[in-house]
């Protein structure tokens, strides 16, 4: 770019920080600092536009009320509607969903999809809830923040602990409330419903590409690869299916309990089939490693696919893997990411490696739209190269500037939202 008038070097750099939110901003700072896009920029870009917090009150199966806390976040609309998942869970706060609404933009923008960030959250322990409470609980949160929803404003969409089944009661809900059916309102819906094939393993294959993309460039071929996966949801046990599908051989996984691993390779397959629906397996196992164990056994990749702060300045002299790919958002503090990347370990970062479901999640949005609905294949052929070229591109970019495929991204993401907001008249 060249504004510059809107240059403001080094002024009002936020701490380094182990925070989620906190860490995010000093990488978007720098990012937009590189840019060339001044101060003001970062003021604009460092939190979400809109941070709506709602209670909502939920009748138990044992007759009493409960009142839940949810938020929305909204980070952009610099460009289109807002767009990101709906995360249950006991730990969610609303600065987590802050910065999660921020990692939502920084995917739309490394993919190019006409979206800004958004991202929802409710405080609650769905293992803990029956079906029917999980369902009046998904119901009231529509209900609690259906103005500030929809296809053109802002649409949600699977995160942690929520699923399909909890989007079509989503969008349920909110055909009641507007008298219509829309199912552009949210993604990640079961297909009979709008769902776009591919959906459900987008993410998993999107983080699949970004593994074998990134050995690929480290000379590496993705036959033989040794992978440890952290995490057996969703995302990390259709992630294991696919590589060992791929004949990558995956030496160990783990899941709340903790992690299993054989430097042989374990049989996916059948953990795949005794899992249960939260994605637990490894309780069926006597001689289990404890998470912190896990994440040090050897292999070539390890793939967090949990939750944040995994691989931290305590845990990171530890690591042996000489690849991380970041499935899950925010995985690794940006202190310990750096000190890898010093140490010679590629870390592929969550916004370019787990953006594989929020690009189906567009397609599926594109197909509601049209009202014309594309076989997996295409669906999968359309991912394979968005994810190629977007791999390609920040790893390329952050060779040539000598600089981490985290802050690569970044500036690559968050380009096209200061340049909107320039245009739109807003900095
Ligand atoms: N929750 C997913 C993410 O963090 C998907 C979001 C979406 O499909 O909108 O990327």
């Amino acid at each position: 770019m060249s504004g510059n008038k809107r240059i403001l070097m080094g002024a009002g750099r936020p701490a380094l920080s182990n925070d989620v939110l906190g860490s995010t901003q000093t990488v978007i700072h720098e990012a937009l600092e590189r840019l060339g896009y001044g101060e003001s920029y970062y003021e604009l870009l460092k939190e979400p536009l809109r941070l709506l917090t709602v209670r909502i009150p939920v009748r138990m199966d044992d007759g009493q009320v409960k009142v839940f806390t949810g938020y929305r976040a909204q980070h952009t609309d610099a460009v289109g509607p807002t767009k990101g998942g709906i995360r249950f869970h006991p730990n969610v706060t609303a600065e987590e969903v802050s910065a999660l609404s921020l990692w939502m933009t920084l995917k739309c923008g490394i993919f190019d999809l006409p979206y800004g960030g958004g991202k929802g959250g409710i405080i609650c322990d769905p293992r803990t809830m029956s079906l029917g409470e999980v369902e009046r609980l998904a119901r009231g949160y529509v209900r609690a923040i259906s103005q500030i929803v929809g296809p053109n404003k802002d649409i949600p969409a699977p995160d942690v602990y929520t699923n399909a089944q909890i989007m079509a009661w989503m969008l349920d809900e909110y055909g009641i409330i507007r008298e219509h059916d829309s199912p552009g309102f949210i993604t990640g819906k079961p297909i009979v419903l709008g769902g776009s094939q591919g959906r459900e393993k987008a993410t998993s294959l999107g983080v699949a590409i970004s593994i074998r993309e990134a050995a690929a460039a480290q000379g590496m071929a993705i036959k033989g690869l040794r992978v440890c996966i952290q995490g057996f949801g969703n995302v990390g046990s259709h992630l294991a299916e696919i590589l060992d599908q791929w004949g990558a051989v995956v030496v160990g996984i783990s899941d709340v309990h903790g992690g299993i691993y054989d430097e042989k390779g374990l049989d996916i397959p059948y953990l795949l089939d005794r899992r249960d629906s939260f994605g637990s397996v490894t309780n069926l196992f006597s001689k289990r490693l404890s998470n912190a164990e896990f994440l040090t056994q050897s292999c070539d990749v390890l793939v967090p696919a949990a939750l944040e702060n995994q691989i931290t300045m305590e845990n990171v002299d530890s690591i042996r893997a000489k690849m991380i790919v970041e499935a899950a958002n925010g995985p690794t503090s940006m202190e310990a990411s750096e000190k890898l990347h010093e140490q010679g370990v590629l870390v592929v970062p969550d916004v370019l490696a787990n953006a594989g479901g929020v690009t189906v999640s567009y397609f599926e949005w594109v197909q509601n739209n049209q009202g014309y609905y594309w076989p997996e294949e295409e669906v999968n052929t359309k991912l394979e190269s968005k994810m190629v070229e977007a791999v390609q591109k920040v790893l390329s970019m952050a060779k040539s500037r000598n600089i981490t495929p985290r802050l690569a991204a970044y500036m690559v993401g968050v380009q096209k939202y200061a340049e909107a907001s320039r245009i739109r008249g807003w900095v």
